[in-house]
């Protein structure tokens, strides 16, 4: 099996009672497949999607990519990128900086790190920003920069969670689009969490639709 795998999985939030938010949840999602997560408020999505990404334990189940179970897999090593509703950009940093930030990290050379910069700038139309603080951007523009730090590393999934929900209307119609073909572009497997059916839709190859912490 190629791709991610989820099986059984569950999340449980400590309280009295436990507050069990992902009751059993299995789907896959193929390699260069685009797959939303499409249900309201509280059902249980983001918990689901912070289990994929690693941040939040899983209470049973598993998850895999291409065969292997990544239980014991640390998050900065499933190669899983991750995009939040308001971006969560390093408010100290320029825009190129927040976008080479990963690649930083993952000790990538100074000449290398900044032509992937530039590469994942014009991707998202942001070629002549680098410079500027992300505290002078647009909402629009502070998620094409949360999203060209989160693809320059090369995720092999990309994880995104209510990305457009902080956006208005119009300009999450385009984003939308736009996300949808960057990730094609890149060839980068999406698992997207919306609450939102005409943005599942735009962006998502399937959409599983989810209720009350199961798929339905
Ligand atoms: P969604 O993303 O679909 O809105 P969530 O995964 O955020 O849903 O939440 C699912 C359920 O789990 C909700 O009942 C929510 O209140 C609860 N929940 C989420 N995070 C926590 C937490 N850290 N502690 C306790 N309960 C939580
Ligand atoms: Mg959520």
């Amino acid at each position: 099996m190629s791709g991610l795998r989820v099986d059984d999985a569950r999340v449980t939030y400590p309280g009295t009672p436990p507050v069990e938010a992902v009751r059993g949840v299995s789907f896959d999602v193929g390699p260069g497949e685009i797959v939303a997560l499409l249900g309201p408020s509280g059902c249980g999505k983001s918990s689901l999607l912070s289990a994929v990404v690693g941040v939040t334990p899983l209470a049973g189940g598993t998850v895999a990519w291409d065969g292997e179970d990544l239980a014991r897999v640390p998050v900065h090593r499933r190669g899983f990128g991750l995009v939040f509703q308001d971006g969560q950009l390093f408010p100290h940093l320029t825009v190129a900086a927040n976008v080479a930030f990963g690649l930083e990290m993952a000790g990538v050379p100074r000449a290398s790190r900044e032509a992937r910069v530039a590469e994942l700038l014009a991707m998202v139309g942001l070629e002549e920003l680098g410079g500027r603080a992300v505290t002078e951007l647009s909402g629009g523009q502070r998620q094409r920069v949360a999203l060209a730090r989160s693809l320059a590393p090369r995720p092999r999934l990309l994880a995104l969670d209510e990305p457009l929900s902080s956006l208005d209307a119009d300009l999450r119609g385009r984003l939308a689009v736009d996300v949808r073909d960057l990730l094609r572009a890149t060839g980068t497997t999406g698992l997207v969490v919306t609450h939102d059916p005409a943005e599942a839709d735009v962006m998502a190859d399937r959409v599983l639709r989810m209720e009350d912490g199961l798929l339905v």
